[in-house]
């Protein structure tokens, strides 16, 4: 199909609530995607975290070959599936030894999360603190912990019990709780906020806080999991456990998948019949997964993680030390963030035509999260581009 029939299409029957480029993209594979006029790209940000360990990887295409032409869904009631519990093992081995449920994206993992801080205190407490800037999706209830007013706009009434307070403030969280408060969210790295890092003391500091109220102390490492920050969880970097963590996107490599991890004590509360998902769990998901986990622990692809962050990082830092319009270089692994001091949509359309897929988040973050396989080459070939679109940048200004 011709790029101008497929976008007519979407004008004809679909929603206009993305805001596209004129691009449509056909294949994938690895770092690299390629449009329907055969433009090859370097993808650096790939399917907003989604495609974590690379587009198609072979691995996680074969586990769906062979998953789809054995079985592709049972429901959870009333059957079990070996996919699901190995998956469940494979998540709780790696991260605090919980328990898992399974869902469909990181909005309904966040959901979940929500909706289980408050059935664990059986209603005595509701109230769930989340942080300025941070993400936590869709629905109504995580527009409503979200704690952006762009999210919320024209959707109220909102839920009640939610409470926010600026990210990495520890003394506002405090201030923040009271006697209801079931639960503390908050992402390790604030992705859509524009990779905010927490800090070390405001990440222990929570872990204690709560653990002095009895407070729930629950983890958004739905963009931070799944090793793009060099450790499986965000949450490994700081010597802390959470009681609950919510995982999503890089964890069924491309497929639909999201996970609600709680410890055993506190996922006991969704006893039959409280919370449940007809498509959560299902076996073609988790196959995907389980490949995905195979993935990086075979070709040890938090080790790359950590040695190409270093790399790419090292590029960005000296483009921050080469132009005066950038602000900060921030992040961990491969979760990096380019602050700029004006907006930064003109450089990430000048990279995306000269083959380079970047993201701009907060108008004036530059967003850069390359999968986990990504080589020394494709960095280098893909910090030219952006390297170029910076010099175009400091021209226009000049
Ligand atoms: N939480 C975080 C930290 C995210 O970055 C996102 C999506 O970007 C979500 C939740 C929502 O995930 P989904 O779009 O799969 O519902």
């Amino acid at each position: 199909m011709k790029t101008s029939e497929t976008i007519a299409l979407y004008e004809k029957y679909g929603f206009a609530n993305y805001t596209r480029l004129p691009v449509v993209i056909v294949r994938g594979q690895g770092s690299r995607i390629w449009d329907a006029d055969g433009k090859e790209y370097l993808d650096f940000f790939p399917g907003w975290g989604v495609s974590g360990i690379g587009h198609c990887h072979p691995r996680v295409v074969e586990a769906i070959r062979a998953q789809a032409g054995k079985l592709i869904h049972v429901p959870n009631v009333p059957f079990y599936s070996e996919e699901q519990g190995l998956l469940a093992k494979a998540i709780s081995e790696r991260s605090f030894g919980g328990k898992c449920f399974f869902c469909n994206s990181g909005a309904e993992a966040n959901e979940g999360a929500i909706k289980l801080a408050r059935k664990h205190f059986d209603g005595k407490r509701y109230k769930i603190i989340t942080m300025h800037n941070g993400f936590h999706g869709r629905t109504l209830a995580t527009i409503t912990a979200t704690a952006q007013p762009k999210y919320q706009a024209g959707f109220g009434p909102l839920p009640e019990g939610f409470v926010y307070a600026p990210f990495n403030d520890l003394g506002a969280v405090e201030r923040a709780m009271d006697d209801k408060t079931a639960a503390v969210l908050v992402e390790p790295i604030q992705g859509e906020g524009g990779i905010n890092v927490a800090a070390d003391g405001y990440m222990k500091g929570l872990r204690q806080l709560c653990d002095r109220t009895g407070t729930l102390l629950a983890l958004d490492e739905v963009q931070t999991g799944m090793g793009r920050t060099g450790k499986y969880f965000g949450y490994q970097h700081y010597g802390i456990e959470p009681d609950i963590m919510t995982l999503a996107k890089t964890l069924g490599g491309g497929v639909a998948i999201g996970a609600l991890v709680a410890k055993s004590e506190i996922a006991a509360a969704f006893v039959p019949g409280t919370h449940a998902s007809t498509f959560g769990g299902n076996n073609l998901a988790c196959a995907a997964a389980l490949a995905v986990f195979q993935t990086i622990d075979a070709e040890k692809l938090m080790d790359n993680t950590n040695k190409m962050g270093k790399y790419l990082r090292s590029s960005l830092d000296a483009f921050a030390k080469k132009y005066a319009f950038i602000k900060e270089v921030r992040g961990l692994g491969l979760m990096l963030g380019v602050e700029l001091k004006m907006p930064g949509a003109k450089i990430v359309a000048r990279c995306l035509q000269n083959g380079l897929n970047i993201n701009c988040t907060h108008d004036v973050v530059l967003r850069i999260m390359p999968a986990m396989t990504v080589t020394v080459g494709e960095i280098d070939k893909a910090m030219d581009i952006l390297g170029g679109a910076l010099e175009e940048a400091a021209n226009a200004q000049a």
